[in-house]
């Protein structure tokens, strides 16, 4: 049931100390959120998790016969328009789909396979265009650990009411990296808060409510300014 299990972990790039003793269990069907500032380190954690950066203290530990489905804007850049092609495909209407209930299909058939969308060069698709078809993509591929790093930008309100359903009934475990508080509130069960600027960094489970959270952390942040 373990997806991960991280211990005592720390990592430090150049200096500025991104996570100190961390201890995390991810289980399977877990939706953990990833919340905080710009460079405090989500993105970081996230490719310490995935093996792809080596700690340097403690231990990331993970399950077994992980199959990953990675969104992340930024590391596709320069792929994402063969990875749209591959997703639009060539003639392909294989909707055959291990797992993924009928209705959720339908919901990427709106916009998959409309023909004008089929059609239209990639090229005039918009950032929010192409990060659904991503999106959509990910969930037609078979996968037991979704990782999605600010999978909302440039959404529209209905391709997010979109993504939360998929989430919501998604059977896997999310990885979830997003400053859209509502829905994180909406998708995710657990949470990891950064703080940034060398505050400690905390683990909540169970968390439903981020932005009470944050309305918290502000009033103390406030009460601190005040105090000084
Ligand atoms: P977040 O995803 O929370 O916005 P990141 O994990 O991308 O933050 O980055 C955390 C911090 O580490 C930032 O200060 C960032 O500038 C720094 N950082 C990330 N990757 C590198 C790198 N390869 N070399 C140097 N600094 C890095
Ligand atoms: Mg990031
Ligand atoms: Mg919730």
């Amino acid at each position: 049931k373990m997806v991960f299990e991280v211990t005592d972990l720390d990592y430090a790039i150049g200096g500025n100390q991104i996570v100190k003793g961390l201890n995390l269990n991810v289980l399977r069907g877990d939706k953990l959120a990833l919340v905080g500032p710009n460079g405090s380190g989500k993105s970081t954690l996230i490719k310490l998790l995935l093996g792809e950066l080596t700690p340097d203290k403690g231990n990331c530990k993970q399950g077994t016969n992980l199959e990953v489905a990675y969104f992340d804007q930024h590391r596709h850049g320069l792929d994402l328009e063969q990875t749209v092609i591959d997703a639009v495909g060539d003639g392909k209407r294989d909707l055959m789909v291990n797992g993924h209930p009928r209705h959720v299909i339908s919901y990427l058939q709106d916009y998959l396979f409309s023909p004008e969308r089929v059609n239209a060069p990639v090229k005039s698709l918009s950032g929010g265009e192409k990060n659904r078809l991503m999106l959509a993509k990910l969930m037609l591929k078979p996968s037991n650990l979704l990782v999605l790093d600010e999978p909302t930008n440039d959404l529209d309100v209905e391709t997010l009411e979109m993504l939360e359903t998929l989430l919501n009934e998604y059977a896997g475990t999310v990885l979830l990296v997003s400053h859209d508080r509502e829905f994180v509130d909406n998708v995710a069960n657990s949470c990891v808060v950064f703080e940034g600027e060398g505050f400690l960094r905390e683990f909540i489970g169970g968390f439903t409510d981020v932005e009470s959270w944050y309305k918290d952390q502000n009033a103390k942040r406030q009460q601190v300014i005040k105090d000084e």
